[in-house]
C-alpha cells in the first residue's frame, strides 16, 4: 500500500494530524511515478524532485503553524499539461509547444498551490485536447492501468491513468466535450466538469473557449468536491467566469437522496449503447430508487444532433484558437525555410499532427464565407435548442443520468483509423459542454473484460450540489475498486 492509494482527502488529514509528512508524501508519489511510467506513460513531465521537495518543506511548515488548514495541504497533484504552470514545460502534447516554459499559471494551479497541494508533474493527453483516447500525443499514447493493451479514455487520459494507477493523490483535467467524464469512466476513477463559467479558464491552451471548463480526476466523489471547493472562484482574467460567491460543495455530501428527482433519458438507450454499459447504467438508477429517490424515463430529444454541432462548433474555434501557433513569439520554428510564409506554412505543417490539421481545416470550412450559415450558425441554433431540451427537463428533475460512454474502454490503436466513429462516441459528454451543465463520471460496475463502467450524472447549471449528492449517494453503496496497477507488485517498489 502506498500513501498515493489514499485519497486526496485521507492524505491530506494524516498530513494535518501529524502522522504523515509532507516529504514523505511527495517522495512516496515521485517513487510511485517512477515505477509506473513505463507502463503507463500518464506523464509528459515529471516534477524536478529537489525543487518539489523544497516545495514539500515549506508547505509543512505553513501546515505546522497552522498557516494552511485546508484538507489538501501537502497532498501532490498531477496537471494535465494544456495549463500554464510557471516555469514548467507545458506542451498540449504537441511537438509546436514542445519548448514552451510559461511564465505564469493557469489560476486553477495557483488556486491549489496557494491551498497547499504540490504539482507532481504534467499529464499525457490528446494533442490539444482533440481525442477520445489519448493516443493522439505526440509523446506516444497513454496507457489504461486496468489494461495495458486498452486506451485510458481521452483527452485527459494521462489524468486519469495517473490517478488510477495511484501516481498521485488527483490531477485536473480539462473538458471540452467529455475529456474529463469519458477517461475518468475508462479508467474506474471519478471525475467532474462544473459548470461553465464556475472555473476559471486563465491560462488553460485553448481549444474550444466556448465549451471547456478545468475540473477535478479523482478517487472519488468527496475528493472531488474538495478540489472544485479550492478552484471555483471569479477571476477577472477570464471574461467569462461566473461570480458564484464562496463554494459550498462538501456539505451536500450527505448520502440523502430521497425524494430526488432523476430523470433518464430514453433516448440514450438504443442499440449503440454495449448491453453490459447499458445494464450496469440501469441498475444504478434502481440502487438509487432503492434508497428513496424517484427516477423515470423521459424523451430529451435532439440527442443525435448533439454531436454534429460539437464537432462544428468546437473545430470551429479551435480553428481560429490555433492560428497563434505560428513559430513567430514561442513555440516550435521549422528548421528550413525562405520567407515568412513558408516559415508560417512548414512550421504548422510540421508541428502540428494529424488530428489537430483536420480539425483546423474542417473549423476553417465552417467558418468560410458561403459555409458559415448552413454549418456554423445552423450548429449554434442546434447548441440554443439542446440548451432548451435540458432547461425543460430540469424542470421536472433535479438530475439526468446516463451512460459516459457506449462502451468501456478499447484496444490501443483500434480509434483513429475511424475519426468519425470516434466522434460519435462521445454522444453522451457534449451536450452537457453544449448546454454548459455540470457532469460527474464515477465507476457503476465492471464489464465481462473486468474494465471499470462509468456513470453520468448531470445537473442543471450552477446545480453542482444536486451532482454531488446524488453521486456521494450512489458512492457509498459500492465498494472502491482500484486498478491492478494501484495496488499490484509496483506500488511497493
Ligand atoms: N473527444 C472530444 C473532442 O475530441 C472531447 C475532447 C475534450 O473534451 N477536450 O473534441
Amino acid at each position: 500500500m502506498s500513501l498515493m492509494d489514499l485519497t486526496a482527502v485521507e492524505l491530506g488529514k494524516k498530513i494535518k494530524e501529524g502522522s504523515v509528512g509532507v516529504r514523505e508524501a511527495v517522495k512516496d508519489c515521485l517513487k510511485q511515478i517512477r515505477a509506473k511510467e513505463a507502463k503507463t506513460n500518464a506523464f509528459i513531465t515529471q516534477a524536478d524532485e529537489t525543487g518539489v521537495l523544497k516545495r514539500a518543506d515549506e508547505v509543512q511548515k505553513a501546515v505546522d503553524s497552522g498557516e494552511l488548514t485546508g484538507p489538501l495541504a501537502g497532498v501532490p497533484f498531477a496537471v494535465k499539461d494544456n495549463m500554464c504552470t510557471k516555469g514548467i514545460l507545458t506542451t498540449c502534447a504537441s511537438k509546436i509547444l514542445s519548448n514552451f516554459v510559461p511564465h505564469y499559471s493557469a489560476t486553477a494551479v495557483e488556486k491549489l498551490e496557494k491551498a497547499g497541494a504540490i504539482i507532481a508533474g504534467k499529464t499525457n493527453m490528446d494533442e490539444f485536447a482533440m481525442g477520445s483516447t489519448s493516443e493522439t500525443s505526440y509523446y506516444g499514447p497513454v496507457k489504461n492501468p486496468w489494461d495495458t493493451d486498452r486506451v485510458p479514455g481521452g483527452s485527459s487520459g494521462g489524468s486519469a491513468a495517473a490517478v488510477a494507477a495511484s501516481e498521485v493523490s488527483f490531477a485536473l483535467g480539462s473538458d471540452t466535450g467529455g475529456s474529463i467524464r469519458q477517461p475518468a469512466a475508462y479508467c474506474g476513477v471519478t471525475g467532474f466538469k462544473p459548470t461553465y463559467g464556475t472555473v476559471s479558464r486563465y491560462g488553460l491552451i485553448a481549444y474550444a473557449s466556448s465549451l471547456e471548463q478545468i475540473g477535478p480526476v479523482a478517487k472519488d466523489v468527496t475528493d472531488c468536491a474538495a478540489v472544485l471547493e479550492v478552484i471555483s472562484s471569479y477571476d477577472s482574467k477570464d471574461s467569462t467566469s461566473f461570480n458564484r460567491g464562496v463554494p459550498d460543495f462538501i456539505s451536500a455530501l450527505d448520502g440523502d437522496v430521497k425524494g430526488l428527482r432523476i430523470g433518464i433519458p430514453k433516448d440514450y438507450f438504443t442499440d449503440d449503447l454495449d448491453p453490459e454499459v447499458n445494464a450496469a447504467v440501469l441498475a444504478a438508477a434502481d440502487r438509487m430508487k432503492d434508497m428513496g429517490a424517484l427516477a423515470e424515463f423521459f424523451d430529451l430529444s435532439l440527442v443525435e444532433y448533439a454531436v454534429p454541432a460539437y464537432y462544428i462548433i468546437a473545430s470551429a474555434e479551435a480553428s481560429s484558437n490555433l492560428s497563434r501557433f505560428d513559430g513567430v513569439k514561442y513555440g516550435y520554428r521549422a528548421g528550413d525555410y525562405e520567407g515568412l510564409h513558408q516559415m508560417y506554412k512548414r512550421t504548422r505543417s510540421e508541428g502540428f499532427g494529424e488530428e489537430v490539421k483536420r480539425r483546423i481545416m474542417l473549423g476553417s470550412f465552417a467558418l468560410s464565407s458561403g459555409y458559415y450559415d448552413a454549418y456554423y450558425l445552423k450548429a449554434l441554433r442546434t447548441k440554443a435548442l439542446i440548451k432548451q431540451a435540458f432547461d425543460k427537463a430540469f424542470e421536472k428533475y433535479d438530475v439526468i443520468i446516463g451512460p459516459v460512454a457506449p462502451v468501456t474502454a478499447p484496444k490501443l490503436g483500434g480509434s483513429l483509423s475511424d475519426p468519425i466513429k470516434m466522434y460519435l462516441g462521445d454522444i453522451y459528454t457534449v451536450a452537457a459542454n453544449l448546454a454548459g451543465l455540470p457532469g460527474i463520471s464515477l465507476p457503476c460496475g465492471r464489464d465481462s473484460n473486468g474494465l471499470p463502467i462509468g456513470l453520468q450524472i448531470m445537473g442543471d447549471c450552477f446545480n453542482e450540489r444536486s451532482v454531488l449528492k446524488a453521486a456521494f449517494a450512489f458512492e457509498q453503496t459500492r465498494k472502491q475498486e482500484k486498478s491492478p496497477l494501484a495496488c499490484g507488485k509496483e506500488a511497493e517498489v
